[in-house]
């Protein structure tokens, strides 16, 4: 069993590198990739772990693009965390997300809440911030009880108080993980747009864009939708990826490695993604 999706306290996530890669090991997992937000900074800390637990010990990072108007997240599994390029690339988007900050805890204040950037950055143990933890500030200023709340009701996607940010497009994104020597993967495409969806042809577009797979095992999908995006995979010949999306505390009832409904990522969908990678044909 293994998992490829999940975030540590340098993104949205609540626990040191160390700390999940000793959870992993306690789990008893194959292996594991840590998918920080527009980062690969935890990384080093995450990656010297190897010595002490079992789990092969995996690089990624995951990203977020414009696709069909909507925001579409990408998982860079196996990138380098050195490469040059990808580092100054991923500062870029830190900015446009520390723009969005600005801006969205401005349309808050137009709104009538007494959120303040520092009240924000006073809710994440690092630089990065996120709409977690707008969240979680607006909890704490007793706007909301509950996070879920405050992204149904004030910054989820098309709420009042959202503002957007200047995203990739699913060419760029894949473009930038694939010269930074990883695979693209579409993540959750289940959260995008449900079973209902034109998804073989939106999943070939993705793919004629640079997308190697999707995650066809995620941590909030029910029975069903895990059965549809497997044989979609199978239908379109794509790699498969899975993972928990585990964010700690931030995200509770989701556990690593589980999720939600006790998943359970089979260890070839790695082998299959290093594979393709090796021989270079991602497509
Ligand atoms: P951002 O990248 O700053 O736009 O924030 C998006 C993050 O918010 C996602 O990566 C999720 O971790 C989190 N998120 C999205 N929807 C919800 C929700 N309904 N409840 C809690 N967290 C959410
Ligand atoms: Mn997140
Ligand atoms: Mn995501
Ligand atoms: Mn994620």
């Amino acid at each position: 069993m293994i998992d490829l999706h999940f975030h540590s306290l340098y993104s949205d996530g609540t626990d040191t590198p160390e700390d999940l890669a000793r959870m992993g090991d306690a789990l008893g997992l194959a292996a594991m990739a840590l998918t920080d937000h527009d980062t690969v900074d935890g990384l080093h800390r995450f990656l010297a772990m190897q010595d002490q637990v079992a789990p092969r010990l995996l690089a990624g990072t995951e990203l977020s693009c414009t696709f069909l108007g909507r925001s579409l997240h990408v998982l860079g599994l196996l990138v380098d965390p050195h490469d040059a390029t990808f580092q100054a690339r991923l500062i870029e988007l830190r900015g446009r997300r520390q723009d969005r900050n600005l801006r969205l805890v401005a349309r808050l204040q137009e709104l009538g809440f007494p959120i303040t950037l520092e009240r924000v950055q006073a809710e994440a143990d690092s630089p990065l911030l996120s709409r977690v933890h707008v969240a979680a500030a607006l909890v704490r200023l007793g706007v909301v009880t509950t996070p879920d709340e405050a992204f149904r009701r004030l910054i989820g996607d098309g709420c009042p108080g959202y503002v957007s940010r200047q995203e990739l497009t699913p060419r760029e994104a894949a473009r930038w993980i694939r010269e930074a020597g990883g695979v693209p993967i579409v993540a959750h495409p289940g959260r995008f747009a449900g079973r209902a969806f034109r998804w073989d042809e939106a999943m070939q577009d993705l793919r004629s864009q640079g997308m190697t797979g999707f995650e066809s095992i995620y941590g909030e999908y029910g029975p069903e939708e895990e059965a549809y995006f497997r044989a979609l995979a199978k239908r379109l010949g794509m790699l498969e990826s899975g993972g928990s999306d585990y964010h700690g505390a931030n995200k509770p009832g989701v556990p690593l490695g589980r999720g939600r409904r006790n998943i359970a990522v089979p260890d070839h969908f790695l082998s299959e993604l290093e594979s393709a990678r090796a021989r270079g044909d991602w497509n």
